[in-house]
């Protein structure tokens, strides 16, 4: 039994719950090896304007090629990087590579108004975090209007006065912003106001319904009204089907993103062509 130092909490020695923590121990100090080691991927997904298909942007999803346990989601890693203070490197790295990748696509037919959209935890969202953002622009020689950072509604439970401040020191230098999963965390609506974010993106959640629910119609056609009474664009996530997207497309979406219009894939595996149409 160990009772934890101030905390009126006791602990009873569980042999399954060791295990755990020895698990959690030892994915952490794999994921150090990872980030310096080359074993995280990044997967890019296409966006597509809701008008005619047409690709709009990317986004960078992380993957891990782990060792032994394969090709790992983000949700197996990212919440450990988070806690275990990874984050950033991660982030960052992601975003470098995006930018990377980014320039390959323009030299070589890719639409040079595509954009690419990489997600920032609220960890990462510091002062060190935006100079090197603007490093990476710069040695890439990337158009800021070209990137999008999708931030989630967690942020909102941050200090949330300096994180306003770093965004907009970035937007002011033609960095946009995307909020991530709209609708399913901790959303403020006087917030939504303030922040200098150009984009709203709607979470699969809702878009998963839309066909047989009214209700699920009507909110997402609610959410789509106020965000362009508010002057931002609407990213549609998670579209799986034809139907999805015919009935977003008639509610006023701008672009849609999905697996009816492509999964993630690795850079070798897109085809970010200007001018292509999706689904193929
Ligand atoms: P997200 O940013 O909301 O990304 C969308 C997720 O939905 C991705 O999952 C994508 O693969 C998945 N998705 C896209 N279209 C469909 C669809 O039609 N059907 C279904 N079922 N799923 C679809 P993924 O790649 O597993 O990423 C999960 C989350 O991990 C992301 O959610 C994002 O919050 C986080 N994440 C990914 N890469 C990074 C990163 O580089 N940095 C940080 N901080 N977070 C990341
Ligand atoms: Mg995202
Ligand atoms: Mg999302
Ligand atoms: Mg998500």
């Amino acid at each position: 039994i160990a009772r934890q130092a101030g905390e009126n909490i006791t602990h009873i020695y569980n042999p399954q719950l060791h295990g755990k923590a020895i698990d959690h121990l030892r994915l952490e100090n794999e994921l150090r090896h990872a980030i310096s080691h080359g074993e995280l991927k990044v997967f890019y997904q296409p966006v597509v304007s809701a008008t005619d298909g047409a690709i709009a942007g990317s986004e960078s999803l992380v993957r891990w090629q782990h060792p032994e346990r394969g090709l790992l989601a983000p949700c197996h890693f990212i919440p450990l990087a988070e806690s275990a203070g990874l984050i950033h490197a991660i982030d960052l790295w992601i975003f470098r590579e995006s930018c990377r990748q980014y320039r390959e696509w323009i030299l070589h037919g890719g639409s040079a108004s595509m954009f690419i959209s990489v997600n920032i935890s609220v960890q990462s969202l510091d002062i060190s975090w935006a100079d090197q953002i603007l490093k990476a622009v710069a040695e890439f020689g990337i158009p800021p209007e070209s990137i999008h950072l999708e931030i989630t509604e967690s942020v909102f439970a941050g200090d949330i006065e300096k994180i306003i401040g770093l965004l907009e020191q970035l937007a002011g230098l033609g960095i946009s912003f995307a909020i991530d999963d709209f609708g399913t965390g901790y959303s403020c609506f006087s917030y939504l106001r303030r922040l200098p974010a150009s984009c709203l993106k709607i979470d699969k959640a809702f878009i998963d319904d839309i066909v047989d629910h009214e209700k699920a119609r009507a909110l997402v056609r609610s959410i789509i009204h106020m965000a362009h009474d508010l002057g931002m664009n609407i990213i549609a996530e998670g579209i799986e089907n034809k139907e999805q997207a015919a009935i977003l497309a008639s509610l006023g979406a701008d672009y849609m993103q999905g697996y009816y219009f492509g999964r993630p894939l690795a850079a070798e595996d897109c085809d970010m062509s200007a001018g292509r149409r999706l689904p193929g």
